[in-house]
């Protein structure tokens, strides 16, 4: 069998990979038992769980160790404010106790309940069930039908056509074709020619008001007009 289906390749919507979804932990993914932690999780940098967790020298905050680096590659204080501090692998005793933490897996929204330890949460992500997708255009995520379902009316997924303005799919301007586009313009063109025949018709109900305005009836008749002011 043939595929004939146009749409067929048409890629509008990405599986989320799950290390981007580690990277992207929202603080409201910390399960409701923990929330009293939930503060201490937050990375201030990125604003999110921290990632990959590192700590500051001086006052043993939290932050992903991508954020912290790159932090301190610009500052020599933490964001916390202590002054000439390093980066430092976490203590024993914080590490425990995020072990014990509880967070919901990032894919909650697009129907996943488990809420595994924070040390568990990568190996679930590899082999949760549920999958979760964006949207190659905006911010949208969601289940794969959810996302399918967004892209088709996605506002962004749209472009203007610069030769006859038509909108079409960005990921596919090859269904834009060379005819449609003729099409387009012509049809553009019709309605142009059309509203110069109305703006010349305005225009001689114009000249004919002036022509009356200025020259009554009976002044035209004695006067002989200079050819050059008759409209
Ligand atoms: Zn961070
Ligand atoms: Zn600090
Ligand atoms: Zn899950
Ligand atoms: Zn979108
Ligand atoms: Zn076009």
């Amino acid at each position: 069998m043939f595929n004939i289906n146009p749409f067929e390749n048409f890629t509008e919507i990405e599986q989320i990979s799950y290390q981007d979804e580690l990277k992207n932990l929202l603080p409201e993914y910390v399960s409701e038992e923990n929330q009293d932690m939930g503060e201490e999780l937050v990375c201030v940098i990125c604003m999110n769980i921290v990632y990959d967790p590192l700590s500051c020298s001086k006052c043993q905050t939290l932050f992903c160790s991508r954020c912290i680096k790159e932090w301190l590659s610009l500052k020599n204080y933490c964001p916390i404010k202590c002054q000439n501090v390093t980066a430092q692998t976490i203590h024993k005793k914080i590490k425990d106790l995020l072990s014990k933490i509880k967070i919901k897996c990032p894919r909650n929204t697009a129907g996943c309940k488990e809420s595994p330890f924070y040390e568990n949460l990568e190996s679930h992500l590899k082999n949760c069930q549920i999958l979760k997708f964006k949207c190659v255009y905006c911010f949208f995520t969601g289940s794969k039908t959810e996302c399918l379902e967004h892209v088709k009316t996605c506002k962004l997924s749209f472009a203007n056509c610069e030769n006859c303005g038509g909108e079409y799919k960005k990921k596919r301007k090859d269904l834009h074709t060379y005819e449609i586009c003729v099409e387009k313009i012509t049809l553009k063109m019709v309605t142009i020619s059309q509203e110069i025949v109305e703006m010349k018709q305005k225009n001689q109900n114009l000249k004919d008001i002036l022509k009356i305005y200025k020259f009554p009836a009976e002044i035209v008749k004695e006067v002989t007009i200079p050819k050059k002011y008759l409209l």
